[in-house]
C-alpha cells in the first residue's frame, strides 16, 4: 500500500519515517508525486478538522492514500494555547526558539507547567471520503528554560515528558518514538491500517 505523506516540514517527515518503518506500507514525499510545494492552509479549529482537510487536499492532488497529520503543544496554564496555533505561534517571524521563549515569559513564575502534546493523524482514501483517524496524546510539563540539546525540533527543548527529567530536546530520539504523542497516535494507526487492508482494501489497495 502507497502513502503519501503530506507534510512540508522535514521534522514530521524523518519522524513518521521512523516510526513507519515497519508498518506495511510504502512511504512517498510530497517531491516523490510532484507536489513538492504544496502546502495546505489549516483553517480548521481543531486537530482532528485540520488533520482531515490536508490528507484529503494530498489525496485528491496525488490520486493516492495520503497522510497528514495536525500536532501541536497545548499548556494548561495558557488555556490550551498554542494548540491548534503552534507552528504559528508568535507571528511568521520567530524561529523555533523564538517561540519557545515567548512560551516560556508567557509562563514565567507560573507554578503549575502542565502541558500535553496532541497529535492527530488522518489517512485519506484518493477515492472515497473515508478518512482513518487516530489520535495520541504526551503529558508532561514545561522546562524552567530551553535545554541545549540539539535533539528532537521546535518545542522539545522545553518540553519534559511524564516520568523523566530531560525535556525531547535532550532525551534520546528512541525514547521519544516510544512516548510521544505521533508515536501513540501512529501506532492506533497501523493497527487501523491493518484493519482496513483486510476488511475492505483488499481490491482497492
Ligand atoms: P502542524 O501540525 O504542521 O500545524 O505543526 C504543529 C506544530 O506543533 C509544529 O510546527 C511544532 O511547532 C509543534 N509540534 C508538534 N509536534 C511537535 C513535537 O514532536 N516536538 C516539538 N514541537 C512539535
Amino acid at each position: 500500500m502507497e502513502i503519501v505523506l503530506g507534510t512540508t516540514n522535514a521534522g514530521k517527515l524523518k519522524e513518521y519515517r521512523e516510526l513507519l518503518a515497519d508498518a506495511p506500507v510504502t512511504l512517498l514525499s510530497l517531491a516523490d508525486v510532484g507536489l513538492a510545494d504544496m502546502d495546505v492552509e489549516e483553517t480548521g479549529e481543531t486537530f482532528t478538522a485540520n488533520a482531515r482537510l490536508k490528507a484529503r487536499a494530498y489525496a485528491e492532488s496525488s490520486g493516492k492514500f495520503a497522510l497528514a497529520d495536525d500536532s501541536g503543544l497545548c499548556v494548561d496554564a495558557l488555556n490550551g494555547a498554542p494548540g491548534v496555533y503552534s507552528a504559528r505561534y508568535g507571528g511568521g517571524s520567530l524561529d523555533a526558539s523564538g517561540r519557545c521563549r515567548k512560551l516560556l515569559g508567557e509562563i514565567e513564575g507560573v507554578e503549575d507547567r502542565s502541558a500535553h502534546f496532541a497529535c492527530v493523524i488522518a489517512v485519506a482514501h484518493p477515492q472515497q471520503e473515508t478518512c482513518l483517524i487516530a489520535q495520541g496524546i504526551c503529558e508532561g510539563t514545561i522546562a524552567q528554560e530551553e535545554s541545549k540539546g540539539t535533539k528532537g525540533f521546535s518545542y522539545d527543548p522545553i518540553f519534559i515528558p511524564n516520568g523523566y527529567d530531560l525535556t525531547f530536546g535532550d532525551l534520546d530520539v528512541e525514547i521519544k518514538h516510544q512516548i510521544s504523542h505521533r508515536a501513540v497516535a501512529t501506532r492506533k494507526l497501523v493497527l487501523m491500517l491493518q484493519a482496513f487492508v483486510a476488511d475492505e482494501g483488499k481490491d482497492g489497495l
